[in-house]
């Protein structure tokens, strides 16, 4: 079953360290939520993860079954079947929605392996039926014009087609009305499976409501502070973050 570890992990941008020392380690069909403030490096871990290139990695590692992925170009990644649905997801003009879709699933299946169009156009229009999106956002260009929503639920379309054995969703729930969310979370449940794992990256415990974290770790002034299970979302919902502060001594 899949195995992800992070080791270790510093980044730097412009030269400023963000993510000082992150360990993490998800198993497949383990749920995990990363909560923490604003700003103490949850995007920049998820960004560092899939390669993007305004964040050097200084230190550490991040293996997936074994390989390192901070060694490979960010196609690697996703062939190695890493997914990371975005904060702020790209709006990419003159790409439709189906051609981007299309290019990223024969990306993640490889050479000579590629999805006939027929299977392709039944896949995407089946789960966009599942995602309760109309059809005609295959033909868009790529979240151009998308509200929050829309995008939101774009990423999963994505996250579904691409079938990732990890699955980094970054505030995937932020800017959704209940129903939404509720169709997001149904749309995450569904995917749960042996080999695949989830790092649930939210600001808010709403959307654990509706999918319960096997973990929840606390991440603050870009390390990970603290881990628990679903009842420590509970109590920063209620209590917010500085019960911890003081527990372990962290001054701002
Ligand atoms: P979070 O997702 O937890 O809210 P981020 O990872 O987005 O936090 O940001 C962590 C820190 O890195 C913040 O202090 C932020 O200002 C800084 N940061 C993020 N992206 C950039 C960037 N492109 N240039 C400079 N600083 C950045
Ligand atoms: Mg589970
Ligand atoms: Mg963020």
């Amino acid at each position: 079953t899949t195995q992800f570890e992070v080791r270790g992990l510093k980044t730097a941008i412009n030269g400023k360290e963000i993510l000082k020392g992150v360990d993490l380690a998800i198993k497949g069909g383990e749920i995990h939520a990363i909560m923490g403030p604003n700003g103490t490096g949850k995007s920049t871990l998820a960004s560092a993860l899939m390669g993007h290139p305004n964040y050097e990695v200084i230190e550490g590692e991040a293996l997936l079954n074994g390989e390192d992925l901070l060694e490979m170009e960010v196609d690697e990644r996703s062939r190695a079947g890493l997914f990371l649905a975005m904060q702020y997801p790209s709006e990419i003009a003159g790409v439709t929605n189906a051609d981007f879709l299309r290019s990223a699933i024969n990306a993640r299946r490889g050479e000579g392996n590629e999805m006939s169009l027929i299977k392709f156009i039944r896949q995407m229009e089946g789960t966009m039926k599942e995602l309760e999106m109309n059809t005609e956002f295959a033909h868009r260009y790529l979240n151009e014009g998308f509200s929050g929503g829309e995008k939101k639920r774009n990423e999963i379309l994505q996250m579904k087609l691409l079938e990732p054995k990890i699955a980094i969703l970054d505030e995937v729930d932020s800017g959704l009305d209940i129903d939404a969310l509720k169709v997001v979370a149904a749309g995450i449940n569904a995917m749960c499976a042996e080999d695949r794992g989830f790092l649930i990256i939210t600001h808010y415990q709403r959307l654990l409501d509706y999918i319960t974290p096997d973990y929840v770790h606390v991440m603050m002034q870009g390390r990970i502070v603290k881990s628990g299970g679903a009842e420590l979302a509970l109590r920063l919902e209620n209590e917010g973050y500085e019960w911890i502060k003081e527990e372990l001594g962290i001054v701002d």
